[in-house]
């Protein structure tokens, strides 16, 4: 049996590994790869193996990093089921819809500039139809039923504590009397965030495919995290301005949301409106109070308090263009929390032209920025941005706050390769940048995690 590593080797987007048993083809994740425009375009379009000959799709979670290229593979010909959380399985569907609404508009504005210089027009590289066909091929699966997706392979979910529904794998592998367990991470989650239930450590394997996003740092505390958090909100709020949150729509604003609520609660932070303004945060929301069995204890006891799940008085969520435009025209303070999470595309962009000129208001940044966006701009504190073609210039405040994040830090990470020592033979780090990934090998190999620690290329193959 064979595992290649088709994406996210050496980088963090693009998750894709194909695992050969048997005589079936399993593929585990189909994530977009995101880059610069056209590297990312042909490196989309064109997978490294015959989508029509894959039989069976894993999905750990529903971030697009993950699950993106799933419509293109099936546009592609594969034919086969998509195993997955039921959550999973929720989010990924609305998701899919919202990334080709993304690939259609991107696609139109590219061929606007195409038909200007003459050039021919460029297909999307999928679009809305073809996502609503791949939502056809999801098939749920709950945490800890063990299930036969191949010949030869069972499979089990277990709670990976990321977002909503996202689960690691352990996968038990018999070709011709030979046994092989193999546990794959997933994106794993921390073990002290609000809202889900902590991620599981691995058990029982031979191998460890594993994420390796932040091993080069640990993370600071929430707790401090979240106290910066309500002190700039206070701050802004005393001085009559409106807080601005760009933030991913599924996950981080419920999270937000639910932190909110527990501060209004005690009475941390002013009663002010809350605003969540972004469709496809408040589709995801919908979802996650579809999924109360994925909370943790401190969550199931706050709604037993007689506090629905990310529901509470203050808050109300907005759908309609018109609904979002009213806000503008609102003076009072507010806090308003909008998709996209790097302020690159979405309403957030409308908020931050309407309150970066306005001292008394807050940008607040509350995640990893990439280079080259707004939200990156914004939170190196340049003086002036562009938007929508203009010019503004940076009055309101920018706080950023770190540590945030859904993901493990190095701590964390290391004591979950930890768990495998003594059994596992070998640790094959993926979905981590050079510098991140070089430094927990090396954290690794200095614990002695397992007898071989790798970081392999894109395609290649490992012999089990
Ligand atoms: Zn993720």
């Amino acid at each position: 049996m064979k595992l290649r590593i088709c994406g996210a080797a050496q980088t963090v987007t693009g998750s894709q590994y194909l695992i050969e048993i048997n005589g079936t083809r399993v593929l585990l994740e189909c994530g977009l790869f995101q880059g610069r425009r056209q590297e990312t375009y042909t490196r989309n379009q064109n997978f490294p193996f015959d989508p029509r000959r894959i039989d069976v799709m894993l999905l750990s979670h529903a971030h697009i990093d993950h699950s993106g290229n799933i419509p293109n593979l099936v546009k592609q010909g594969f034919d086969g089921p998509i195993f997955a959380t039921p959550p999973t399985v929720d989010l990924a569907k609305i998701m899919l819809l919202d990334s080709a609404h993304i690939q259609e508009s991107d696609t139109e504005y590219v061929n606007f500039k195409h038909a200007k210089r003459g050039e021919p027009p460029v297909e999307p590289l999928y679009t809305i139809d073809e996502a609503e066909q791949a939502g056809k091929k999801f098939s749920p699966i709950g945490y800890n039923k063990p299930f036969e997706p191949a010949p030869g392979l069972t499979v089990h979910f277990v709670d990976a504590g990321h977002i909503l529904g996202s689960a690691a794998m352990a996968l038990e592998l018999e070709e011709k009397g030979h046994r092989v367990r193999l546990w794959f991470s997933g994106d794993i989650g921390r073990p002290d965030l609000p809202l889900l239930r902590d991620p599981i450590l691995p058990a029982d394997a031979d191998y460890l495919l594993m994420e390796s996003t932040y091993g080069d740092k640990p993370h600071r505390d929430p707790d401090e995290a979240f106290d910066e958090f309500s002190r700039v909100v206070t701050r802004t709020i005393k001085r009559g301005g409106k807080v601005i949150i760009p933030a991913f729509a599924v996950g981080r604003t419920q999270e937000l949301v639910y932190f909110l609520h527990k501060m209004v609660d005690d009475g941390r932070i002013p009663a002010v409106p809350i605003f969540v303004d972004s469709p496809l945060a408040v589709n995801a929301s919908d979802i996650f109070k579809k999924h109360p069995e994925c909370f943790d204890e401190e969550t199931m006891a706050f709604m037993k308090e007689g506090h629905p799940a990310l529901e509470f008085a203050n808050l109300t969520y907005t759908r309609s263009v018109d609904e979002s435009k009213a806000l503008n025209g609102r003076k009072e303070p507010m806090i308003i929390i909008s998709a996209s999470g790097m302020a690159e595309n979405g309403r957030i962009r409308h908020h931050i032209r309407n309150n970066i000129e306005d001292p008394n208001s807050t940008i607040l940044i509350v995640s990893w920025q990439a280079p080259d966006t707004l939200g990156r701009l914004l939170a190196d504190r340049a003086p002036s941005v562009m938007i929508f073609g203009e010019k503004y210039r940076c009055k309101a405040e920018i706080a950023t706050i770190g540590g945030l994040s859904a993901h493990a830090g190095q701590d964390f990470l290391l004591e979950y390769a930890n768990a495998l020592r003594g059994r596992a033979k070998q640790v094959i780090l993926v979905h981590g940048e050079e510098k991140a990934a070089t430094i927990l090998k090396d954290r690794m190999e200095d614990w002695r995690v397992a007898p071989r620690v790798d970081y392999p290329k894109l395609n290649t193959v490992l012999e089990f």
